[in-house]
């Protein structure tokens, strides 16, 4: 298995100001010609790379820019990976679109209609927006303009090598990685790397591949992020059931808590301090879902595992009484959970798939119907089953669902263990 990651790290402190001077006339160049290739192209034009370098060179754009066509190649790159991101979206978009449209269509009465048409005006309004380039975009620097090397210097063991604007003259910036970034590079190869400016310090974005050997796997489990904020995660597996519910209330407390500080900021209008209280928020959420995927990826280690994939899911907590709130914590990280869990278990050897999770919340595991209401209680929602009777963690039954329908595909596909191992 092939594990793709990208590693920030900051450049040094004791970097000189004329090379942060250099590294901004650079970024801002890097910006300003990709703005200009973007307005090279009309509704009309075809995005690949042989289009666009045509456009480009029968252009100005190089004179204008003085930039390397080293850069100017990069620059290039960039703007078409941002576009074929977005067809990409749009295509996943439009999919989901016309699902919800079918289902609004096929509604049996009143009450089903006006619900689903309520979740396909939801997905109208949630169409990917074509790339902008108006705000500062970096390029990935590859062999061709900047390297990132290891050397033995006091000052600090790792070291970004980049061209400048200035011809043949190049600069190195002193990084300040981590020790985890320092392991992590160990067997791994470069790819290509960004330079990024974030809160006005600079950052390098390193792209690192590593090849992890792929490792047997014993059964198949299904994940299910709940609406209670946590992880339901359960392995078809002897002995039957393992269940884990992942709860993350450390995480859950402390962004309650930052939403509350940035609720009495915006009514005092502090700005400033807002944006950087935003800046630790999401560096809370990002740590917490970090420790997580960790934990997830060691109970389902052995496990081929499927995680329910829905942008437009439910995502209120119920019943805590603050709206507002609710309103803010609604912005959870669903998909940057999803992102590091994939990751963490690629890392150990094992895959994972992103699976249409849409109908699992709605039937019993245990007897297959649908006649189920959901209740809420005792702090976490579940379902009462009116055929069988089981009264099921709601989290933990669609993680189920998601389970059996991820096994029961294989099983109509004609693989066994050994197969999908196999064919991994
Ligand atoms: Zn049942």
């Amino acid at each position: 298995m092939i594990v793709q990651k990208s590693l920030k790290v900051p450049i040094h402190y004791d970097t000189t100001k004329t090379k942060i001077r250099i590294l901004d006339r650079l970024t801002a160049r890097i910006t300003y010609t990709i703005q200009l290739i973007s307005e090279l192209i009309t509704e009309d034009t075809e995005i690949n790379r042989k289009t666009i370098r045509k456009l480009v060179k029968d252009s100005d754009i190089v004179a204008k820019t003085g930039l390397s066509s080293g850069f100017v190649q990069q620059c290039i790159d960039k703007f078409i990976w941002a576009w074929k991101s977005y067809h990409r979206l749009h295509r996943t978009w439009e999919r989901q679109a016309a699902s919800a449209e079918k289902r609004v269509a096929s509604a049996r009465d009143d009450k089903e209609l006006k619900k689903r048409h309520k979740s396909f005006d939801k997905i109208l309004k949630r169409e990917p927006s074509i790339p902008d380039f108006r705000n500062k975009t970096p390029c990935r620097i590859d062999n061709r303009t900047g390297s990132i090397e290891h050397s033995a210097s006091k000052l600090t063991p790792l070291w970004m090598h980049v061209s400048t604007l200035i011809k043949n003259q190049t600069i190195d910036v002193p990084l300040n990685p981590s020790q985890y970034h320092l392991n992590q590079l160990i067997n791994a190869e470069i790819s290509d790397f960004e330079i990024v400016k974030h809160s006005k310090k600079y950052y390098v974005h390193i792209t690192i591949t590593k090849v992890i050997e792929d490792q047997p796997i014993s059964s198949i489990g299904g994940i299910d992020q709940g609406l209670n904020k946590s992880i339901a995660a359960v392995l078809l597996t002897e002995p039957y059931p393992q269940e884990e519910q992942l709860l993350d209330s450390a995480k859950r407390e402390l962004l309650e808590k930052y939403d509350e500080i940035v609720s009495s900021l915006q009514e005092a209008k502090r700005w400033a301090k807002l944006r950087e209280l935003r800046n630790k928020r999401e560096n809370v959420s990002v740590y917490h879902d970090w420790c997580l995927a960790n934990q997830v990826a060691e109970f389902t280690r052995g496990s081929y595992i499927a995680i329910g994939n829905s942008h437009f899911r439910q995502t209120q907590v119920r019943g805590n009484g603050k709206p507002k709130l609710r309103k803010r914590i609604g912005k959870w990280s669903y998909g940057q959970q999803r992102k590091f869990i994939v990751l963490k278990r690629a890392e150990r050897g094992y895959p994972t798939e992103l699976r249409d999770e849409y109908g699992t919340s709605k039937k019993c595991h245990e007897c297959q119907s649908k006649l189920i209401s959901r209740k809420w209680g005792e702090g976490h929602s579940y379902i009462l089953c009116h055929s069988c009777g089981a009264k099921i963690d709601a989290d933990f039954n669609a993680g189920y669902n998601i389970a059996t329908q991820c096994r029961d595909d294989m099983l109509k596909a004609g693989m066994n263990m050994e197969k999908i191992y196999a064919s991994l």
